[in-house]
């Protein structure tokens, strides 16, 4: 079947999406998952059976690739910053993550933004390799400004779209997610993921919480653990290891998710 066409440009350049409850009583129609890794998107182009885009919607240069297509009457697209263009690697962390939900909400003007991806978990906290988190609240833990106010400006804590019934039934852990633009740790990054409760941490949830919040279109986080930030492995070693394994239980979370979203409206999350 062939895929539908894109939406038409928004005209006016403004974003008519806000969280009035005519949006949350309106079925969700277009839906938009941000993926950092192209390891972590592809399991679900397949499942959904998305087509690439060959004539992208985003600034000509941008290594940002968007695949869509319809699955069970919602209007899918998959955005992955792509790979950096002199290094090769994904373009992982904020800066690309919150460069592309923006070329993203404005092209497309989703009614709901899913950031998945993996993430490291704390075991002190309850966090094992495997498991498939929805993020209540995300907060940075890299941005140290030590002056009133923006200190609070640094940590960025926003919260994810109430998703109280699908947590429920799809039986998911719910905690919070803390964001910085490092794989590792530091001392004073501990620090900050303990004052902000964090249970699962990684590299994009904050920024793509950023650019839901200007724009004003709902977000949901879904995270599965790669790696255990508490534990005796060194960090970027766990996650290789695990990382194709936890990629295929991510898929399926974020099938049942959009399963679940087939149909309903956002109040009913
Ligand atoms: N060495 C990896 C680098 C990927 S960076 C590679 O092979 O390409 C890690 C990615 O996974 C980021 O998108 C981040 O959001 C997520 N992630 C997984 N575990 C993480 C952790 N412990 N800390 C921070 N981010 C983590």
């Amino acid at each position: 079947m062939a895929p539908p066409p894109p939406p038409p440009p928004n005209e006016d350049n403004s974003i008519s999406h806000d969280s009035s409850s005519n949006d949350q009583h309106r079925p969700i129609s277009t839906i938009v998952i941000i993926i950092a890794m192209q390891t972590e998107a592809l399991p679900l182009v397949d499942a959904f059976q998305l087509t690439e885009d060959t004539n992208p919607l985003f600034p000509k240069g941008t290594p940002w690739v968007r695949y869509y297509g319809s699955y069970k009457a919602l209007n899918v697209n998959i955005i992955w910053p792509g790979k950096d263009a002199v290094l090769g690697v994904d373009s992982v962390g904020t800066v690309s993550a919150s460069l592309v939900t923006y070329a993203a909400i404005q092209a497309l003007q989703p009614d709901l933004l899913i950031n998945a991806g993996t993430a490291g978990g704390f075991k002190a906290k309850g966090a094992c390799i495997g498991d498939v988190y929805v993020a209540s609240e995300v907060a940075f833990h890299d941005r140290r400004i030590p002056i009133p106010v923006f200190d609070l400006y640094g940590v960025g804590l926003r919260r994810g779209c109430s998703t109280p019934n699908l947590v429920k039934e799809l039986d998911f852990k719910v905690g919070k997610l803390s964001t910085g633009d490092s794989l590792d740790m530091t001392p004073q990054d501990e620090a900050s993921i303990l004052a902000n409760d964090a249970v699962i941490k990684d590299m994009e949830g904050a920024a793509v919480a950023y650019v839901s919040d200007l724009l004003k279109v709902p977000v949901m986080f879904v995270k599965a653990v790669t790696d255990i930030v508490d534990g005796d492995k060194p960090t970027s070693e766990e996650f290789l290891q695990n990382l194709s394994a936890v990629t295929v239980a991510l898929g399926k979370a974020v099938t049942q998710v959009v399963d679940y979203i087939s149909g309903k409206s956002l109040s009913d999350l």
